[in-house]
């Protein structure tokens, strides 16, 4: 084993694009997938894993046979209602992306030019470049170490220093829910609206609700490493008719309803395809096999690590059935993240750190940042572990000896 003791956050960093030279920047890409394909067996964070039964081959074959592979269409309206359905949320509408989705439920929110939106830290960038997509003003939020997610006390701080706050965008990181009553409240108490970023979570509970359900606005994403991919697309839900009515005639470039294409409003290419559309229904059937087997991998791990010096899981609390989406570890010992993805990678199988949090990214760094140390410490602490559900057992025993290995 080598022993990398560099435990500074850009060692971390550098060392990770170094590898990313075979993974790139999601968490599954069709590169790595090829050479996987000659050399067997890349074992993934998060890869594309259709139904047995090929259900979406179904509904991609009825769309071919209705010739209707177009933006629109029937798969569309089924995967709005399918969505409606299994969330609980009035309304939806199938967007091509989860960012797009966001961008949607800001404008749908209001938020313009020089609002505040805050955003939580710990996150991917897709959560936050909407609002500036707007011209708002993005402010982030620390995570606590009970929910990995938003702080409530650093939310309320926030509101205390920071006026003309339109909205609140919450994530819900790795499948795990934020403390949402909390932060539910202090968004009423302060008059902003809360849009909640379940891009990771679809599946997740929070007290019996489902995750993305809870806001005014609920994001979902079908992006290829979620826990149900559409091969790309995303979707807005909200109990509010008229905005959800809102944000489709804006995603089909502010069309008025006229003979001749008329136009009053600045508008939108982001309806989800047809074809797109089949593949995330076929995928949203599977879905509860998909969220068993991510629980399984967290399981397994728990029992399989929790004895190694040092290691920390994720948070687990009364009110969270999380999603499993990505099974993450932290490291407090003297074996360092990057000493386990070194020798993961050496073996072809992926890891990857915690998100680096966006108040330490280069694009971010003069927007306000409120807390402390926390969504640092994960990032330099933590590791995603392979979550792929294609995994078998034995390539799931294969990775807790690499691991474990690390140890001796
Ligand atoms: C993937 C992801 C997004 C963006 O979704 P896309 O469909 O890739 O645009 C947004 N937020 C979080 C937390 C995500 O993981």
């Amino acid at each position: 084993m080598e022993n990398i003791t560099e435990n500074t956050t850009d060692s971390i960093s550098r060392a990770s694009e170094a590898m990313a030279g075979r993974s790139a920047c999601t968490a599954w890409n069709p590169d790595g997938h090829k050479g996987g394909m000659d050399m067997g067996e890349r074992i993934f964070l998060s890869s594309p894993h259709m139904s047995d039964e090929g259900y979406e081959l179904q509904y991609v074959h009825e769309a071919f046979e209705s010739n209707w592979i177009a933006p629109l269409g029937k798969n569309v309206d089924e995967f709005e209602k399918e969505m409606s359905e299994k969330t609980g949320v009035k309304y939806a509408a199938a967007l091509t992306s989860g960012t797009a989705a966001i961008h949607m439920a800001l404008k749908a929110a209001g938020v313009g030019s020089g609002d505040i939106v805050f955003c939580s830290s710990l996150t991917f960038a897709g959560t936050v470049n909407p609002i500036i997509y707007q011209n708002a003003v993005p402010v982030f939020i620390d995570s606590d170490y009970e929910t990995w997610n938003m702080d409530p006390e650093a939310l309320e701080r926030a509101f205390q220093t920071h006026r003309n706050v339109k909205a609140v965008i919450v994530v819900h990181i790795f499948g795990l829910s934020a403390d949402m009553d909390r932060i539910g409240e202090i968004c009423r108490r302060h008059n902003a609206v809360m849009i909640e970023d379940a891009a990771e979570s679809l599946g997740s509970l929070y007290k019996g609700r489902y995750t993305g359900s809870i806001g005014d606005y609920g994001i979902f994403s079908f992006n290829g490493n979620k826990i149900i991919t559409s091969s790309g697309g995303g979707m807005l839900v909200s109990d509010d008719q008229e905005r959800i009515a809102k944000v489709k005639f804006w995603a089909t470039q502010s069309r008025e309803p006229a003979r001749h294409y008329q136009h009053e409003e600045l508008g939108y290419n982001y309806k989800m395809s047809n074809v797109v559309a089949g593949i995330g229904r076929g995928q949203l059937r599977v879905l509860e096999e998909r969220v068993a087997k991510k629980k399984a991998i967290c399981e397994f791990y728990r029992k399989e690590l929790g004895g190694l010096e040092g290691v920390g899981f994720m948070p687990q609390n009364d009110w969270d059935e999380p999603n499993c989406w990505l099974s993450c570890i932290t490291l407090r010992g003297k074996v360092r993240p990057l000493d386990i993805m070194t020798a993961l990678e050496k073996e072809n199988i992926e890891s990857r750190p915690v998100w680096k949090p966006l108040h330490m990214q280069p694009f971010f760094r003069s927007y306000d940042f409120v807390g402390s140390h926390v969504a640092e410490q994960l990032f330099e602490n933590g590791v995603c572990l392979p979550s792929d559900t294609k995994m078998t057992g034995e390539q799931m025993d294969r990775v807790a000896g690499i691991i474990k290995g690390v140890w001796r």
